[in-house]
């Protein structure tokens, strides 16, 4: 039955397929590329769940490896379009991928790619398009930020990452995880951890505990921000140094010369120059970044 052509695609995400089709390629796995594909079906199946797909949707997939993701998106969705780097794998992905005409495979470097244009091109008459992806763990947060920072006309992320950057994406203010991350991620998405996973279900196993994340687009961002650089940049400082206080972080935007004026300011909008960025809100933040623009700070 695993020859049948039919069900070929779905059937990739399993152990003994994968190892079947590595051997007839003689594929072999490259560590820099972040190649850890998935061979479990449960786990498989959950990611194209949490995305809420449906014929009337789209998807894409950034690194399919061997389309074990892919055939099920496949199953799932209206359109699917997946961007893989590694030019050993088209022929692969084309085989197992033969059956199913509403999937394009196109070969390059997700970060170099012109998203705008690709979604303009594939993605025509599409009602809504979710990322979904086992991410390449070297490179997930310029894979992510680029997709956030572009403004793609997403409805969902659903990506697998490492447990820990999963974390710090839906930390709350006050903890260790909350920082940058979590500040850029929640100004345009509403994160929730879908569920994390033992190396067991990867082949090659990675060497980091490994989470699926679900990223829901906000239509409008989640603080109103008049100058977003300013507000990043706001932010960036804020934790340029953990254990440093408030002000001390800020003194280094702000300039020495007006460190009283500063204490000043964060008084004045009710944040004690005393507390540390990881205790910040996003509010908090976009009050901050407002207040240091009209004196001109940081910009
Ligand atoms: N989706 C497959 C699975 O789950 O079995 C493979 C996932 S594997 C973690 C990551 C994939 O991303 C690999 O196929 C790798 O070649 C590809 N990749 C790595 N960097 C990439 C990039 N910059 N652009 C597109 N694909 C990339």
């Amino acid at each position: 039955a695993g020859q049948s052509p039919q069900r070929s695609a779905a059937e990739v995400g399993t152990p003994k397929r994968t190892k079947e089709i590595i051997a007839k390629y003689g594929f072999s796995f490259k560590k820099s590329l972040g190649q850890n594909f998935l061979i479990d079906g449960n786990v498989l199946n959950n990611i194209v769940a949490a995305a809420e797909l449906d014929k009337t949707k789209g998807a894409l997939e950034i690194g399919p490896g061997i389309g074990a993701l892919t055939g099920r998106l496949a199953d799932a969705a209206g359109r699917v379009v997946a961007v893989e780097i590694d030019q050993r794998l088209l022929p692969i992905l084309n085989d197992v991928l033969s059956d199913e005409p509403h999937v394009d495979v196109l070969h390059g470097d997700v970060l170099k790619l012109d998203l705008a244009e690709l979604f303009r091109e594939h993605f025509q008459g599409v009602d809504g398009v979710s990322v979904v992806a086992n991410l390449p763990y070297y490179v997930t947060t310029p894979i992510l930020m680029k997709l956030l920072e572009e403004r793609l006309p997403l409805q969902h992320i659903v990506v697998m990452i490492q447990k820990e950057v999963a974390q710090r994406m839906a930390a709350k203010p006050g903890g260790k995880e909350y920082g940058s991350l979590s500040v850029a991620v929640q100004y345009y998405c509403v994160p929730q951890l879908v569920c994390t996973v033992p190396h067991t279900v990867f082949i090659p196993q990675p060497n980091v505990d490994s989470a699926v994340i679900k990223l829901t687009l906000r239509e409008k961002p989640a603080v109103e921000v008049e100058d977003e650089p300013h507000f990043f940049n706001v932010v960036q400082a804020s934790f340029a140094q953990r254990r440093k206080t408030l002000a001390n972080n800020l003194t280094a935007l702000c300039g020495k010369e007006n460190r009283e004026a500063l204490t000043a300011l964060l008084h004045s909008i009710g944040i004690d120059p005393v507390r540390r960025g990881e205790t910040l809100s996003l509010e908090e933040f976009a009050l901050l970044s407002r207040s240091l623009l009209e004196k001109g700070w940081g910009r």
